[in-house]
């Protein structure tokens, strides 16, 4: 917790400087409610929830004069509000032999330290675990999902450079259901550069995937950095329509981040957030829990 409050100290601060400059010595008016209603905005908590919190807000102290401390109190009850429901684990169907998990996400935001962390905590829990190296376009990103692989014992399937990401997406499906694989990860390309190529690619991914097992990918994972701020909205909305996210990871909450931004993905789209990366190490991905990151953000 006190690691992800850090990591969150950019929108917090700015929330909590922002609440002392509103509300010192000032009654809860109309000007306050607006200041207020401002500074969650800036803090890129959405046009939404910001009315929403203000409304709360404003219940039953119109009028009066109010603590910092107290208005801090309703921003995390009303931020657990908005993200308790989508705290939701990832769920690995025992079931599926394997069960495909396909990352998704814009280059940079993580994709390939999620998989490794993920197939790290997956061994730990006893299972078998195959990585595709799927970002057939950079050399580094199959370098490092190598070295994950021999870092957590997961099997590594990967192509020279410039291979066909759905070939080898298919090939090991293959291999993973011939192995009775438990779980099979499987990294993207993310050049958001040249959109329309990368989105034909991970529609044949997904479409090639299918036709070896018609319920899979079971788990559509997009990784999200917190640092980027809104940002973030647009690519819930472009990977959302293309390849059918299940579920986010937002990264990077231990560096300087904006994690406002998860409140309003929260409300706008409901998708479930499964984890939080607090840094680049192996352990360093946590279950997203609704409560703390609230009280985090309420600084
Ligand atoms: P990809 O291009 O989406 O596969 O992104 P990578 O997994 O290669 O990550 C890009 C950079 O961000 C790397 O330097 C990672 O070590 C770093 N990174 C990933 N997750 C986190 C995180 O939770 N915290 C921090 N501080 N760095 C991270």
């Amino acid at each position: 917790f006190q690691r992800l409050k850090a990591g969150l100290s950019r929108s917090s601060n700015a929330i909590s400087d922002g609440i002392v400059s509103v509300f010192t010595k000032r009654k809860l008016d109309a000007d306050t409610l607006e200041d207020f209603e401002d500074v969650l905005i800036q803090a890129d908590l959405g046009l939404t929830t910001a009315a929403a919190i203000t409304e709360a807000l404003k219940k039953g102290r119109f009028g009066k004069e109010i603590e910092g401390d107290e208005v801090r109190a309703v921003l995390a009850e009303e931020v657990s509000k908005v993200l308790a429901p989508v705290a939701k684990p990832l769920v690995i169907d025992p079931a599926r032999k394997p069960h495909v998990v396909l990352v998704v996400g814009v280059n940079g935001t993580g994709k390939t330290t999620t998989i490794g962390k993920l197939a790290s905590k997956l061994r730990a829990d006893g299972r078998s675990v195959m990585l595709a190296a799927g970002d057939t376009f950079r050399a580094a990103a199959v370098e490092q999902l190598k070295i994950w692989g021999q870092r957590t014992g997961a099997a590594v399937v990967a192509r020279s450079i410039g291979a066909d990401a759905a070939g080898l997406a298919f090939d090991a499906l293959k291999e993973a259901q011939a192995n009775g694989t438990d779980v099979l990860m499987i990294d993207t390309a993310g050049r958001l550069q040249n959109r329309t190529e990368l989105m034909a690619e991970l529609e044949k991914v997904i479409r090639v995937i299918k036709k070896q097992d018609p319920t899979a990918p079971h788990s559509v994972l997009l990784t999200l950095d917190a640092t980027t701020g809104q940002n973030a909205l647009q690519q819930v909305e472009i990977f959302g329509r293309v390849a059918g996210v299940t579920g986010l990871v937002m990264t990077k909450l231990d560096g300087t981040a904006r994690g406002g931004i998860l409140v309003a993905i929260a409300a706008k789209y409901g998708l479930p957030i499964h984890f939080i990366g607090v840094g680049e190490g192996i352990n360093d991905l946590e279950p997203f829990a609704a409560d703390d990151f609230a009280r985090a953000i309420a600084g």
